[in-house]
This record gives structure tokens, C-alpha cells and sequence, in this order.
């Protein structure tokens, strides 16, 4: 129990306050001590709480929620991206192509051609480029293209030859290389098979890291991101020099938003390395307001939808021949999952497709049932395709479903050609995820899908694109009320990191983490959303955009 002074810090006034708290859901003023919430209320209430030396703000009648909070994202490949070429605005390969050749030209001393966000939903006749269209780029620089859903990357021949891929190279586990009907790789590279040329590129310094990191930590507070929960630990392999970064950028007090780290540990070995790491490093992270803490383990159970690698329990509908693939058997998974089970220790498996669910449910099951006294809150990452019976059973372990609302824009074009409108209608299904009692929390997967929150809010609300199509919304029983949508955001993604005591609601006790903007979000046509901007946001009670207080 913190005890408070007798007057605030600053106080926060002229306001419409949404606090999230159901005990007072709107207030006028908000006082705060260092970096904490010491009332929130009406003017007269929160007033008496300033002295002579408390800083005063007048918010100018703006419109004050809760700081969001991401509750499943890759920071660091946003922060990559952004060193690399942009491509999500390609509508052909042509077009792919001319963007890579611009940021080859213009970067003529990196060796190593990197791009993100091609999306061959937006290529005429859906076609998938090929090693010939990279080669294009460059025919001596090696170029690795990723697709926009990050589980399928296109690389040029002079990449394929680096890593030794050709004709005779087996698929990896969990992998798979295209190849044309002669055998020979086509340039299209599946899940694991990414890894035989990802792990060629050179890997950024502790300096670079910090230099990514913290532009994509300022990147996400101009979006009114306070906190993100996000998966950049990658393996043990480059375990301790993110960590380094991370841990740099947070004791020089320069991670301008709250950072909870997902640590993807493929292996039993990659999971070791990783519960020794959080015994060795400093204690910065089991303060529950700081600004860098080690979360959970996050593991994968299968693909994404888009590049029919989602693991599913009957073929795609489009692609008869296929029904995904599973990354790990179901002995596995559970191995990884009591592992961390034993270390008391939160799991987030990614699981897209029914057959992953599956395996992964099972998984914390059997994990409970040995470990009735593990406290983590088990969580499936995506659950996108869930039958009705799988989601009772995700009620029952008190699972969380971390969604992201801002896929459905993209993926209600295909989600239906891939699965059939049978299983269409399971898919998404968020208003029956909170019938059923069902925790969800609400995240982006950027860079797969911009991590701006309100856009999230938008689909939300919505189901639409941000055309608004279909009129009325895609299988409208499921659009979330604005409040609902709010929520995910802020006490959702707050429930689903087990940070509920300090975050998510503006109510006293809390971290002093909000957002300003110039309208009720829950009152704004939600077509606005998609153009509203950030005002201000604060951290800890601190103005970190649009610049930072010192
Ligand atoms: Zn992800």
C-alpha cells in the first residue's frame, strides 16, 4: 500500500474524463501524485487536492480516456520495418518491384534488401511474386520481401543462393519451400522455411536495437499507445542483446511508453535461456509501474489465414488439397506449456485456425490439472476460428482471448473463400466470446495491421472496412458497442497482462496513463474514428506526445 501526500503533483482539469471505472464512469478533474491517480472526480471534488506548488493543466475541454494499451504486437519488426521498404502500398508486383528498387537506390550501402507488407490479396489475378520478379531489385544484393502477415517472405535467387536453397533442399519442420513443378524453389518461403535466409541477415547492434526501438516507442505514443505488450524476444539466440537494448533504453529512462515483453521460446532450450534471464536481470520488471517488464511465453500453435498455413480441422474451402499446418504435435506443446506452468509463468500460444485451438486448450488443460496453483492467466493469441464448444472451454480455464479487431477490415474480403460462410460464422466471434464470460483484450498485431487504436475501436464497432463495407457489417451479431470496444483497449489488455490493479481505468491507486483526444470516442460516428488524432499523451502523468516533458 503506497501512502499519499496531502496534495498532488499536478491536476488535471476542465475535462470530460471516460475513466472506464463502472464506479464513476465520467469525471471533470483528475489529481495526480508523481505518477499515480490521487482523485478523479468532479471539480469540486478533485480541486482540494491541489496545494501552492501543484502544477495545473487545463485540458481545454478535451476528452480524456484511459492510455490504450496493445495487448499483442511486434514492435521491433514495426521499428525494422521502418528502416526497411515500405510495400503495403504495392497493388502489383510491378508496383512492389518499383518500391524496392527506390529504397535499394537509395540505401546503396546496406547489403541486405529488406521490405515488409506486400499483400497479393491486392495483386491482379492474386498472383504470388517469384524470384525472377525480385530478381529485378537485384540481381547481387540479396532481397527478402515479407508478406504483410509476416509468415511468408519472397526472396530473390541471389537470397536462395546465400542460403544454399535449391532443387534438393528438404522442407524444414514446420516449414515449406514453393517450388515449380520441375522442383526448383520459386522464391516463396512458408513459416520455419523463412528462418534458412532470416538467419543470414545480419543482426542489429545493441546501438541499432536502441535506435528502432525507441522510434517505434515514439511512434506508438503519438498513436496514444501507454502501453504495449509485445512480442520481441525472438529465441535465445538473440535473447541477451535485446534484452541489453531494452534495458538501456528503460534505466536511461528514454522507453517513452510502458513496454510488457513476449518472449516467443520455440524450445525447451529457448525457454530455459529465458526463465534464467529473468532471474539474472535487474528487478526492473516485477514493479508493477514500470516502464519494462518481462511477460509471457508466447509460442505459436500454427499460421495465419491469409497464407492458409492456419492450422484448420477441415481442408480450406478454396485449396481442398490443404488444411494448414500445426507447428508443434500436441506432446510438444504440452511440454512447453508445463515447462512454464511450473515456473509460474503466463502463456500466450498464437492459434488462428479450430485444429490449433484444439491442441492448444488441451495443452493448458492438462497443464492446469497437475498445477491447480498456476496463477498465470492462460491466454490464445488471435483466435480467430473458434467453434462454439471451443470457446466454452476457454471460458472454463478462464482464458483470455487476446483479438485484434483490425484484421476483419482486411480479412472478411477472403476469410469466407478460405473457410466457406459455414465456418464463417464462428469466425471473429467477440460478442459471444463476452456472452460466454470470456476475458478479451485488444491488440493489432502491427506490423501485420496498423497498431493505431482507434482504428481498432473502428472495426470493432464496425466489422466494416474502411470503405464501409459490407453495408451494416460483417456478421453484425458480433460488432462490439463503442464502450465494449473501448474496453479491449484499455481494461481488457490491462486484465489479460494481470496489470488490472494499475492500469486500464482511471481510478485512484492507478498508473497516471492517458490519452487526450478532441472527441468522445464512444459518442463519434465511428467513419470519424478513422481520421481522429491523438492530442496528447501521458505517461505516468508525464506529457510524452507530442513532445516530451522533461
Ligand atoms: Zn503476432
Amino acid at each position: 500500500m503506497r501512502h499519499f501526500p496531502a496534495s498532488a503533483t499536478k491536476l488535471f482539469y476542465n475535462a470530460r474524463i471516460i475513466t472506464m471505472d463502472p464506479s464513476q464512469p465520467t469525471a471533470e478533474a483528475m489529481a495526480v501524485w508523481e505518477d499515480r491517480i490521487l482523485a478523479v472526480g468532479k471539480a469540486e471534488e478533485v480541486f482540494p487536492w491541489a496545494s501552492r506548488k501543484t502544477q495545473r493543466i487545463n485540458l481545454e475541454g478535451q476528452v480524456i480516456v484511459p492510455g490504450y494499451n496493445d495487448s499483442h504486437m511486434h514492435l521491433l519488426y514495426w521499428g525494422l520495418g521502418m528502416m526497411g521498404a515500405d510495400l503495403a502500398a504495392a497493388r502489383s508486383v510491378d508496383e512492389m518491384i518499383c518500391l524496392g528498387r527506390e529504397f535499394a537506390d537509395s540505401n546503396p550501402n546496406r547489403e541486405w534488401i529488406i521490405g515488409r507488407g506486400w499483400n497479393d490479396e491486392n495483386f491482379p489475378g492474386k498472383a504470388l511474386p517469384t524470384k525472377e520478379d525480385l530478381d529485378r531489385v537485384s540481381l547481387h544484393r540479396p532481397v527478402v520481401f515479407t508478406r504483410a502477415c509476416g509468415h511468408v517472405c519472397v526472396v530473390n535467387s541471389k537470397a536462395l543462393e546465400l542460403a544454399g536453397i535449391d532443387a534438393s533442399t528438404p522442407n524444414p519442420p514446420g516449414g515449406h519451400i514453393d517450388r515449380t513443378g520441375g522442383g526448383e524453389p520459386t522464391g516463396i518461403l512458408r513459416e520455419n522455411a523463412i528462418t534458412l535466409v532470416g538467419r543470414l541477415i545480419p543482426d542489429p547492434t545493441v546501438s541499432d536495437l536502441k535506435e528502432i526501438l525507441s522510434k517505434a516507442t515514439h511512434a506508438a505514443a503519438a498513436l496514444g499507445l501507454t502501453t504495449v505488450q509485445t512480442n520481441d524476444l525472438d529465441g535465445a539466440g538473440t535473447l541477451s542483446m535485446r534484452l541489453e537494448a531494452y534495458y538501456k533504453l528503460a534505466a536511461a529512462r528514454e522507453l517513452p511508453i510502458r513496454v510488457v515483453l513476449q518472449a516467443a521460446m520455440p524450445t525447451p532450450d529457448d525457454l530455459t535461456a529465458y526463465l534464467e534471464a529473468r532471474r539474472c536481470y535487474p528487478v526492473l520488471g516485477s514493479n508493477p509501474g514500470s516502464h519494462l517488464t518481462l511477460g509471457p511465453l508466447k509460442l505459436y500453435a500454427d499460421g495465419s489465414l491469409g497464407a492458409r498455413t492456419a492450422a484448420l480441422s477441415e481442408p480450406y474451402a478454396d485449396a481442398p488439397d490443404t488444411s494448414g499446418m500445426l507447428i508443434y504435435t500436441q506432446e510438444e506443446l504440452d511440454e512447453l506449456v508445463s515447462l512454464a506452468a511450473e515456473a509460474n509463468l503466463q502463456v500466450a500460444v498464437h492459434a488462428i485456425g479450430d485444429k490449433a485451438l484444439d491442441i492448444v486448450l488441451t495443452s493448458y488443460e492438462r497443464a492446469k490439472r497437475p498445477m491447480p496453483g498456476w496463477s498465470a492467466r492462460p491466454r490464445v493469441v488471435h483466435c480467430q476460428i473458434a467453434t462454439r464448444q471451443q470457446l466454452e472451454r476457454m471460458a472454463a480455464l478462464g482464458c483470455v482471448a487476446d483479438i485484434q479487431p483490425i484484421f476483419v477490415p482486411t480479412d472478411l474480403h477472403f476469410a469466407e473463400d478460405r473457410i466457406g460462410a459455414d465456418r464463417g460464422v464462428y469466425t471473429y466471434a467477440w460478442k459471444t466470446m463476452a456472452s460466454l464470460g470470456i476475458h478479451t483484450a485488444g491488440g493489432s498485431d502491427c506490423p501485420v495491421e496498423s497498431c493505431n487504436p482507434l482504428w481498432g475501436l473502428h472495426a470493432a464497432i464496425t466489422r466494416q472496412d474502411h470503405s464501409g463495407n459490407p453495408p451494416g457489417g460483417w456478421h453484425p451479431e458480433e460488432c462490439l458497442t463503442p464502450t465494449e470496444a473501448l474496453a479491449l483497449f484499455t481494461t481488457g489488455s490491462a486484465y489479460a497482462a494481470q496489470e488490472e490493479a494499475v492500469k486500464g481505468s482511471l481510478s485512484p491507486g492507478k498508473l497516471a496513463d492517458f490519452v487526450a483526444l478532441p472527441k468522445d470516442p464512444t459518442q463519434t460516428p465511428p467513419q470519424e474514428l478513422l481520421d481522429m488524432q491523438v492530442a496528447a499523451t501521458y505517461v505516468g502523468g508525464r506529457r510524452v506526445w507530442p513532445s516530451v516533458e522533461e
